[in-house]
């Protein structure tokens, strides 16, 4: 074996860096935004969840060593929830080559992601939902909140038990089925009756866990957009939160059915992929907005980044002519560009904290509150991350990476600057 000379196991932030263990740890001096504004207060931390906050500068024994972090008036928020994530990498649609990497730990933790749902999408075959599963624990392994979806894009879905149902009721980690393609031509072209039976099972699997029990639906460019789940509302008993369709936003008519879709009780997510001038697709921040302005209620939008999903273009025939790679930093700099057109924190925030949180049935998640998970985020003046801790554990400090997955170079700046 090669011997480094290393004296800490890599990621492990050093000895006496405030925050390095499961101790104490003060966070003064934060304006919090829960997302409500909350005003000045001191947050004391322990056990992975916030014990106490108020305004009063509370002293604690000495003997307790409490470490203590001063923000210095920044923004304190919940730490994201990105509920579209290629954990494990995606791609595969331009041969074996375009698989994506998998997704390492401090490129959520820089873009003060502390929250992510894992999933498979187009190569649902040669990644499958072991490898889904290894990854996402993996992720949780290092610090963070991870969650997965069982199935991909195709119809019948990928399983570990033999069924979505057994999947979702006897793995903790699994808490929804998707995300199962529609109007897409990489799709199975599933009919209405088998995007029933996954819905059902989807509902029926979140009733006996708890959990979140979504069908997250893949949308493509097609032209008959949310045609099914119309037709699956209209014409069964299941609830509209269990369909969460994503990608609203890559066609503006597509948008305005989903917007339709929203005013009935089903929550739409929005994805902060690159939009180029002239194209017929809103950017997240300017959906997001329309969304708010348009009298739906506003718990039911979610904005997630599709990171580590490859974003081919194709030609006339079905031929990837470039592609992108989804990034985790889209969901902060979609954020920032909404602070920057004059939108108030508390209102652009729920959609990126408590809205995901409460559709993905995570009670811990997404607000600031005594007993809920130490999952925040501290922001610069410029919007940038100074800071962020996932379960009470600090992995970006003064806008430096200073936790890393096992397998990440030593040096990884924080990100997050207003685009
Ligand atoms: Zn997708």
């Amino acid at each position: 074996m090669e011997s480094t000379g290393r004296t800490t196991e890599p990621g492990r932030p050093q000895p006496g860096e405030p925050g390095s263990g499961a101790g104490l740890l003060w966070l003064r001096n934060a304006q919090v935004y829960a997302p409500a504004p909350l005003g000045h207060c001191h947050l004391l931390l322990g056990g992975g969840r916030i014990l106490w906050l108020g305004a009063d500068a509370v002293e604690l024994p000495p003997t307790l060593g409490a470490a203590s972090i001063d923000l210095e008036g920044r923004r304190l928020i919940p730490g994201l929830i990105d509920g579209h994530v290629h954990v494990t990498g995606g791609g595969g649609e331009a041969g074996f080559r375009s698989r994506v990497p998998p997704q390492m730990l401090s490129r959520f933790t820089r873009a003060g992601i502390t929250t992510v749902v894992g999933l498979l999408g187009t190569d649902d075959i040669a990644r499958g939902p072991r490898e889904l599963l290894a990854q996402t624990l993996a992720l949780r392994e290092e610090g963070l909140s991870a969650y997965a979806y069982t199935g991909g894009y195709h119809v019948p879905p990928s399983t570990l038990t033999g069924s979505v149902r057994g999947d979702l009721v006897f793995i903790e980690a699994l808490i929804g089925i998707g995300e199962v393609a529609i109007s897409d031509h990489r799709s199975s072209q599933p009919g209405l009756d088998e995007l029933l039976r996954l819905a059902a099972d989807a509902h029926v699997a979140g009733l006996m866990t708890g959990k979140a029990g979504l069908l997250h639906l893949h949308l493509g460019d097609g032209v008959r957009g949310l045609e099914l789940v119309r037709r699956a509302l209209a014409e069964t008993e299941l609830p509209p939160r269990t369909f969460h369709p994503t990608h609203v936003n890559r066609r503006k008519a597509l948008f305005d059915e989903a917007l339709e879709l929203a005013g009935r009780g089903t929550t739409i997510d929005i994805t902060a992929f690159p939009v180029e001038d002239g194209e017929d697709a809103w950017s997240a921040a300017d959906a997001l907005l329309r969304c708010l302005d348009s009298g739906i209620a506003a718990t039911r939008v979610t904005v997630s980044s599709d990171a580590g999903g490859c974003l081919p273009c194709f030609d006339a025939d079905g031929r990837v002519t470039h592609m992108d790679v989804g990034d985790s930093g889209a969901l902060i700099a979609t954020l920032n560009e909404l602070l920057a057109r004059g939108v108030p924190l508390q209102r652009a925030l729920p959609a990126f904290t408590s809205n995901p949180a409460q559709l993905l049935r995570l009670p811990r998640k997404g607000h600031i509150a005594a007993g809920a998970d130490a999952d925040l985020v501290a922001l610069d003046a410029d919007g940038g991350v100074h800071a962020t801790i996932a379960r009470g554990v600090v992995h970006v400090h003064a806008g430096r990476v200073c936790r890393r997955g096992l397998f990440e170079a030593p040096t990884v700046a924080a990100a997050g600057a207003p685009v």
